[in-house]
């Protein structure tokens, strides 16, 4: 596994500017597996520094270039899917049979649709007598999270350099070696020098000082709503643009006459899918009334089927998750709903047996829970799913809304328009109809606190572009 002692700036990797190191963990045996620089303000001042140098230069690079250089990381980032997923099992501990399929592939779908937009994106228009550009914004500050750790970072860099705009990465401090990878690919594409740069280190020191550096035009960030707050303030303060992809406590909503056992075994499936650890689980199943223990019976059934093992073996669907603060988070929430008085169905706050050593939760089904209870409002961010009832559509709809966040959302119903007119009613970014499948061209983002920004396709890359009216 690699894991550079410096930072990646202006094309190649140098000395950090001061001593601190992260250690890297694997979370299934607690195993210290590398070090990486901790990063101050000096080092992404460097960063900023050289991310505004190249800025000219790729700014003013044909989009037909620019598209050659992306479909060039497309295949760096093929070329070292295996790597890739091995890395991201053993940082985040996600099973590697999804590592493969997702963690690893995704990002190389993405920034294959991006190499194909730089091509063919109209980057200017015609509106009566103006001729309107759509030019790169300048400087990104990228600040990323560990749940996906390589897609989050793609998510950003590859519209930003499709836009024409260079970048300064701060990864998350528990996946720092996949963001190495990253910028090896980066690296082997021949993307010029100073058009992405590294920075390893803590939120709010590294993170902190790119969120205020004046040298950056838009700051985009994903993770958690609290630190999206920080960060819009200090951008606010700045006036620079800002993305925010946040959190969510996304429902999954069946309406009576649906194919229960679908909907409830697809549920389960999304739920453990990341050991949980996705912004937009659906972490609350709307039943009716009338189809709920029978809901609930199946769920049972279907969760038990998913036995947390050893990330590194292929056949295992639940790992652990990825540090010892999300484990106590977690188990904290379990705890929480027992107390408020949440049936517990399955799972539980103890360690999964014979898995003492590692961070590791039994996945859990909590049936009773109503709305007000903290786990049906707060993102726990684990395999922990509360199942709750509801009489009629308008009390389901009101349910399905009835939290701050607004990010994911699912409607399973017999008849396919029924579920498309209750999903319209739906405050939230994304809706999956009767088991819809992810769609990396289609906008993702939230509603309400769970952001402000779009990712993905043309709308992730309208976020990286502003305007130039010419009156002609
Ligand atoms: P986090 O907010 O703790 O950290 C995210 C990033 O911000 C990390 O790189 C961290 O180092 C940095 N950071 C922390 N404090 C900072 C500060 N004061 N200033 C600047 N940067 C700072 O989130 P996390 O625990 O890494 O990720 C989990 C969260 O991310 C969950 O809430 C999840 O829902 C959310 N998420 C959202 C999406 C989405 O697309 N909406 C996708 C994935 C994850």
């Amino acid at each position: 596994m690699i894991a550079h002692d410096g930072m990646f700036i202006d094309g190649s990797w140098r000395p950090a500017a001061g001593t601190g190191t992260i250690e890297v963990l694997n979370p299934a045996d607690e195993q210290v597996i590398g070090s990486v620089p901790g990063g101050t303000a000096e080092d992404v001042d460097a960063a900023v520094r050289a991310a505004r140098a190249a800025l000219p230069g790729w700014k003013a690079t044909e989009p037909a270039r620019r598209s050659v250089c992306l479909e060039a990381l497309r295949d760096a980032l093929a070329a070292r899917q295996d790597e890739i997923a091995a890395t991201v099992t053993a940082e985040l501990g996600s099973p590697v049979g999804f590592a493969r399929r997702v963690h690893a592939a995704l990002p190389v779908t993405v920034t294959d649709s991006y190499a194909r937009l730089a091509a063919s994106h109209p980057f200017e228009e015609r509106i009566g007598n103006s001729t309107v550009l759509h030019e790169a914004i300048g400087v990104v500050g990228a600040i990323t999270p560990w749940n996906y750790p390589l897609h989050q970072i793609v998510a950003k860099v590859a519209p930003a350099l499709a836009a024409g705009c260079t970048l300064v990465l701060k990864p998350a401090e528990d996946t720092p070696l996949t963001a190495q990878l990253f910028a090896e690919c980066v690296a082997a594409a021949g993307v010029p020098a100073g058009v992405f740069n590294l920075v390893t280190g803590l939120g709010p020191v590294a993170g902190q000082a790119l969120a205020e550096h004046p040298g950056v035009d838009l700051v985009s960030f994903t993770g958690s709503t609290a630190v999206g707050k920080k960060i819009g303030s200090l951008a606010g303060a700045g006036v620079k643009r800002v993305a925010l992809e946040l959190g969510g406590k996304s429902a999954n909503v069946i309406l009576p006459g649906a194919d229960l056992a679908k909907a409830v075994a697809a549920n389960v499936a999304d739920v453990c899918r990341n050991t949980g650890q996705s912004c937009d689980t659906l972490s609350r199943t709307l039943v009716h009334a009338d189809e709920y223990d029978e809901a609930v019976s199946l769920a049972a059934a279907a969760l038990a089927k998913y036995v947390p093992g050893d990330p590194t073996d292929p056949d295992v669907r639940v790992g652990p998750l990825v540090n010892a603060r999300q484990l106590a988070r977690v188990r904290g929430y379990i705890a929480k709903g027992i107390e408020e008085g949440a049936r517990l169905v399955a799972g539980g706050p103890e360690a999964p047996e014979g898995r003492e050593k590692g961070f590791y939760v039994r996945p859990t089904l909590f049936a009773d829970v109503t709305p007000e209870m903290t786990i049906a409002q707060e993102e726990i961010f684990g395999p922990v799913l509360s199942f709750m009832r509801y009489a009629d559509e308008e009390e389901a709809l009101r349910i399905a809304n009835g939290t701050v966040y607004g990010l994911g959302g699912a409607v399973w119903a017999t008849d396919e328009s029924r579920a498309v007119a209750f999903a319209r009613r739906m405050e939230t970014g994304q809706v999956d109809i009767n088991g819809g499948k992810y769609n990396p061209l289609a906008p993702f983002g939230g509603h309400k606190q769970s952001g402000i920004g779009r990712e993905m396709g043309v709308h992730g890359l309208a976020e990286y572009l502003h305007t130039k009216s010419l009156q002609l």
